[in-house]
């Protein structure tokens, strides 16, 4: 049988958060449709591991330790890519955390912040210093937003969480209409339930009493009887908003969720 073309074949790629779930995904989906991949994250020996497993299977690709809500980190980080590579194709700016989920009246001003400046800071961070390089011959940009703050406001007490994370979509509409003369294209996911370590980043306090007393009675994601869904889905949807396949999709939002979101909005 022919084989079949890889997909991102002679583009370069950057991942934020690809030491873990959805960004670990992506990068390892994409290293394997030929991209080079620039996976960035926090953890050094996690984002190590995803460029072991991507060069293991005869990809390319090189780790970036840093912390997205950090301007020099992430000018740093740029700099990298341009001297390795010398050229950006593809932004998934996906690292996020849930931070501290709490009643509004609870929420300290820091936890507060932490979580903007992780989800929305480290988003408008990642695309700012990627603009030089995307310039150059266009590109693709992919948020990560979520069904939280999108489609779903029941989440009593993610309330910097789902505020970064409509912020996110309403920064890609602005991205998408500005950077369309350069060709590049600004598209975000919005996923729901979705297996990864992001409960670990996660601290919840006193959340049940601020919580309106609704349950449904069985079952949140009609597509799967309630099963939550994994990375690999949410990385097939980024390697198609990435590649030329959308080649007219820009400033959309796209949920993937099995209908949760239908079902709780
Ligand atoms: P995850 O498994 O916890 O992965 C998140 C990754 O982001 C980790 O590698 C983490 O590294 C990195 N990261 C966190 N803060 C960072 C920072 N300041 N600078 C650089 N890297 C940082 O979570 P995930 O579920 O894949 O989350 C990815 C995105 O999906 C997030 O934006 C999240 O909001 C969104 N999302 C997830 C779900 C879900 O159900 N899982 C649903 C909707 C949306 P460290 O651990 O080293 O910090």
């Amino acid at each position: 049988m022919a084989q079949q073309a890889q997909e991102l074949a002679g583009k370069v790629a950057l991942i934020t958060g690809a030491g873990s779930g959805i960004g670990k995904a992506a990068a390892l989906l994409f290293g394997q449709e030929g991209a080079k991949v620039a996976a960035l994250s926090r953890t050094e020996d996690e984002v190590q591991e995803t460029v072991s497993q991507i060069q293991q299977s005869g990809g390319e690709a090189i780790a970036l330790v840093a912390d997205v809500s950090q301007v020099a980190d992430m000018q740093q980080a740029f700099q990298r890519i341009e001297s390795q590579w010398g050229r950006l194709d593809i932004v998934f700016a996906n690292a996020g955390i849930n931070g501290v989920w709490a009643p509004i009246e609870e929420l300290e001003p820091d936890e507060w912040d932490k979580t903007i400046n992780v989800n929305l800071r480290g988003t408008f961070l990642t695309v700012k210093y990627a603009i030089p390089l995307l310039k150059r011959q266009g590109g693709s940009v992919i948020v990560t937003s979520s069904v939280n703050g999108t489609r779903i406001f029941s989440n009593t007490g993610a309330t910097a969480y789902s505020s970064t994370k409509a912020a996110q979509v309403a920064f890609t509409k602005m991205a998408a209409l500005e950077l369309a003369k350069h060709r590049i294209r600004v598209n975000v996911i919005c996923p729901g339930a979705i297996e990864t370590a992001i409960e670990e980043s996660t601290e919840k306090r006193d959340i049940e009493q601020a919580k309106e007393p609704v349950e449904f009675p069985e079952g949140k994601i009609p597509l799967t009887d309630g099963k939550p869904g994994k990375s690999d889905q949410v990385a097939d949807l980024a390697l198609f908003l990435a590649s030329d396949r959308s080649s007219h999709i820009t400033g959309t939002p796209v949920w993937i969720d099995g209908a949760e979101s239908l079902l709780m909005g």
